[in-house]
C-alpha cells in the first residue's frame, strides 16, 4: 500500500527520469551538430584550398575567321583565315586582346579557372550558411541543457 508520500517520491522519480532522457536525446543531438558543423567546416577548408591553386582570368575567349582583302586571296572565295583569338576581360567588354597560339592553352586555363572559382565561391557561401544554421542549433542546444533560472 502506498500513502501519499510515497506515491509522491515516485511520480517525482520519474519526471526526473525523463528529464534524464531529455538531456540525453540533447546531448545525442548536440553530437550529432557538432559532427557535422566540423564535417562543414572540413569541406570549406578544402575548397578554400583548392581556391588557392586557382589562377584565374575573368573574361571570355573570342573566335574570328577574317577576310584579307587582297583580290586574288583565296579567302575571297570563302576561305577565310584564321581563327583568330581574343580574349575579352569580363570587366572590359569589347576591349578584345589579341591571343597567340602559344598563349591559347594558358588563356583557356586561366578562363576555366575563374569559373571553377565563381562555383566554389557558391559552394562556399552555401557551407557557410548551412554551418550558421548548424551553430545556431547549438548555441540552443547548450542553453537548453543550462540549469532553470
Ligand atoms: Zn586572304
Amino acid at each position: 500500500m502506498h500513502d501519499i508520500a510515497t506515491y509522491e517520491a515516485e511520480i517525482t522519480e520519474e519526471v526526473e527520469e525523463e528529464k534524464m532522457q531529455d538531456v540525453d536525446v540533447e546531448l545525442h543531438n548536440m553530437r550529432q551538430l557538432l559532427q557535422e558543423s566540423s564535417n562543414i567546416a572540413e569541406r570549406l577548408a578544402a575548397l578554400s584550398k583548392e581556391r588557392r591553386s586557382l589562377n584565374p582570368l575573368p573574361g571570355s575567349l573570342r573566335k574570328r575567321r577574317m577576310r584579307c582583302g587582297k583580290q586574288s586571296c583565296r579567302c575571297k572565295a570563302g576561305y577565310l583565315h584564321g581563327p583568330y583569338y581574343y580574349f575579352e576581360p569580363s570587366r572590359q567588354h569589347g576591349k578584345w586582346h589579341y591571343v597567340s597560339k602559344v598563349r591559347l592553352a594558358e588563356v583557356k586555363r586561366g578562363i576555366s579557372d575563374w569559373k571553377k572559382q565563381q562555383d566554389i565561391d557558391k559552394a562556399m557561401q552555401t557551407l557557410e550558411e548551412q554551418l550558421e544554421t548548424v551553430l545556431k542549433e547549438i548555441q540552443r542546444g547548450v542553453a537548453s541543457l543550462m540549469p532553470d533560472r
